[in-house]
């Protein structure tokens, strides 16, 4: 059995007390949780900064939030009084908590100043919901469930729609499932479930293209960007940059429900057709509007229309991009617009429709 640094006497003269092992167990247990979250808390205080940053080159006020996020009183690992601790790291505005099997962290995320919602496994999907007051039992029929969620005032979103990292990739059946949602929709196109620091993966990738497809066919798909955040490490990673007159829930989720919103890990967009904006529908073919900021610098940029790529642009660096250019006569259904910041930070605005 090899020895332990406990016992080994491999140790030079005077370091047998400057070693962790020499600590009692318990403050090692402690150090051992309370050191990456510390570490994770300078990365957020970090992230906060440049988006505070940015905002100087945004001239649109917007809140910062997510709607999707675990604690103990489900399968989440931190107590919400570390989720919340976090999200105020993260320089989040809101965050809510939507624990899987009910409402019991609801008291105690009122008592953190945390916003409440829930998130039952569904058929074929789990299904997010927001400002809901009674826990909701989904029944075996998706659709079913999102109307009825409507109907009892709350706001029900599609979470992780094709799966998530590491291993999870949802069936086919699933995916076709979402076509017959009724129009418009919530759903997330960047979950950040068991990510930490960045929360794109290739699932997102695969959520985005099935956006992209749903769009080009006419539907209506609001965009959502949630950590899914099962312990505080995993909080603010990515989150919706909400166009709301002020940070009280009923205008958050009236902005969001309209698809107001873009999603980001760190750059800022905007985009109108002109002047309609992010989540409505365009009655004129008005001029396009683009803005992206991000005081780190933006490496690409990319104009989305009818599921596929119409325009790139290569900023090199720059902090901040306004351009106005007509709307292309091709476009027939919708147009997005997205960034890659220098250091492969992602945002992406909600579509404007056209009629
Ligand atoms: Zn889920
Ligand atoms: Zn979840």
């Amino acid at each position: 059995m090899p020895a332990s640094p406990r016992t080994s006497g491999n140790l030079m003269p005077g370091f047998e007390h400057r070693v962790n092992r020499r600590k009692p167990d318990s403050e090692l247990l402690d150090l051992r949780w309370q050191k990456p979250l510390g570490y994770i808390r300078f990365v957020l205080e970090d992230a906060a900064r440049r988006v505070r940053e940015s905002r100087a080159w945004f001239p649109r006020r917007f809140y910062r939030g997510d709607c999707h996020a675990h604690s103990q009183h489900s399968d989440g690992i931190g107590t919400v009084a570390e989720m919340a601790a976090m999200a105020k790291a993260a320089g989040l505005d809101f965050q809510y908590i939507t624990d899987h099997w009910g409402l019991t962290h609801a008291a105690e995320c009122r008592k953190h100043g945390l916003w409440i919602g829930q998130e039952p496994g569904a058929h074929l999907h789990h299904l997010g919901i927001l400002n809901l007051k009674k826990v909701f039992v989904p029944s075996q029929n998706l659709a079913d469930d999102c109307r009825e969620v409507t109907r009892r005032g709350g706001i029900p979103f599609i979470p992780h729609p094709a799966g998530w990292w590491p291993s999870r990739v949802y069936e086919p059946e699933a995916l076709q499932a979402l076509t017959s949602l009724p129009d418009p929709f919530l759903m997330e196109i960047v979950n950040g479930a068991n990510n930490v620091v960045s929360a794109f993966d290739y699932t997102d990738a695969a959520a985005i293209a099935l956006w992209d497809k749903l769009l080009a066919s006419g539907r209506r798909v609001h965009a959502l960007g949630n950590t899914d955040a099962h312990s505080p490490h995993g909080i603010g990673t990515v989150w919706s940059g909400v166009f709301a007159p002020r940070c009280e829930e009923a205008a958050i989720l009236r902005a969001l429900a309209a698809g107001r919103c873009f999603v980001s890990e760190a750059p800022l967009l905007d985009l109108a057709i002109g002047k309609t904006g992010m989540g409505q529908r365009a009655r004129q073919r008005g001029p396009l509007r683009l803005l992206a900021a991000d005081a780190r610098g933006l490496l690409r940029l990319r104009l989305v229309a009818d599921g596929r790529i119409l325009r790139t642009w290569h900023p090199n660096g720059k902090p901040f991009v306004r351009l106005a250019l007509p709307l292309p006569k091709s476009v027939r259904t919708y147009v997005r617009w997205e960034a890659i910041a220098m250091d492969g930070k992602r945002g992406f605005t909600n579509p404007v429709y056209l009629t």
